[in-house]
């Protein structure tokens, strides 16, 4: 999940609580006696409506260290585009480019920096280590939520924000079940330095890039370049197949 919902609801005078199934974290999102709870996967990319929402939902500090511990880039401009199997260029979208909007801008992420930040003063708002088992309706309307380590809480609404694999979903709506489409995808990253540049090109460098022949398999390249150095991560290129 993403940690922007939570304030947005708190800002709007509600009194939230999150639980969250993954082990006790600190605020800098580290698990107590490891880097990393999960494998948060690597970096994604935010565009102008992701901007706008986050602007709306984030005190300005917050927002100001998820700018300062996003991606950059070297280039005038940042780019998505699409290739053929012969690196022919068949779409290309480029981003802002003048020095203002480069510099207010977050064009792209690494997840484990950008939970960090999003999990900036929300200390006494998301509870860890808590699953959720299943969830009951009274007649007035109250929601009783069950965790499987037998506790409970109440509440007038609940949000299952609970993923693809959703408790709430399965209980809400059995009917609607996951479909496996037979697509798969291997992530994993290059590091970043002064060897491994000089492989990179320039395109490749400048956002989220794929390729991909006519029978369905393909590549894609994302650099992440951080503005300011983060703990527990490095300058990458993310790849797929
Ligand atoms: C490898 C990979 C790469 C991806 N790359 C991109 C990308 O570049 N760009 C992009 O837009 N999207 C990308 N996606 C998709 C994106 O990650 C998902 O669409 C998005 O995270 C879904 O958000 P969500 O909040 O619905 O679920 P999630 O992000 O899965 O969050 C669900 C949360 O609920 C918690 N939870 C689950 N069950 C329970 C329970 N019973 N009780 C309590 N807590 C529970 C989980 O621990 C988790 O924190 C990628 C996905 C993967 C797997």
């Amino acid at each position: 999940m993403v940690w922007r919902w939570p304030r947005a609801l708190r800002g709007g005078g509600l009194d939230v609580v999150v639980y969250e199934r993954d082990p006790a974290m600190t605020t800098r999102g580290i698990a107590t006696g490891s880097a990393r709870a999960r494998n948060q996967g690597y970096r994604i990319h935010i565009d102008m409506n992701g901007n706008a929402a986050l602007a709306a939902c984030l005190p300005p500090e917050v927002f100001d260290l998820a700018l300062r511990t996003s991606a950059g880039s070297r280039y005038a401009a940042g780019l998505v585009a699409g290739y053929t199997d012969q690196l022919q260029q068949i779409m290309a979208q480029e981003f802002p480019s003048t020095q203002e909007d480069r510099d207010s801008f977050i064009f792209a992420v690494d997840r484990f920096a950008f939970r960090q930040s999003l999990l900036t003063g929300l200390d006494d708002t998301i509870q860890f280590g808590r699953t959720l088992a299943g969830y009951q309706v009274d007649e007035a309307g109250r929601v009783r939520v069950e965790f499987s380590d037998g506790s409970s809480d109440e509440a007038d609404l609940l949000i299952g924000a609970d993923g693809v694999g959703s408790t709430v979903r399965q209980q809400l709506l059995p009917h609607a079940t996951l479909k496996d489409l037979g697509i798969r995808c291997i992530y994993g990253r290059m590091w970043l330095n002064e060897e491994t540049d000089k492989l990179l090109s320039e395109d490749f460098d400048r956002g989220f890039s794929w390729i991909a022949d006519q029978t369905g398999y393909g590549a894609a390249f994302g650099s992440v370049r951080l503005r300011t150095p983060v703990e527990g991560t490095a300058d990458y290129l993310m790849t797929v197949c």
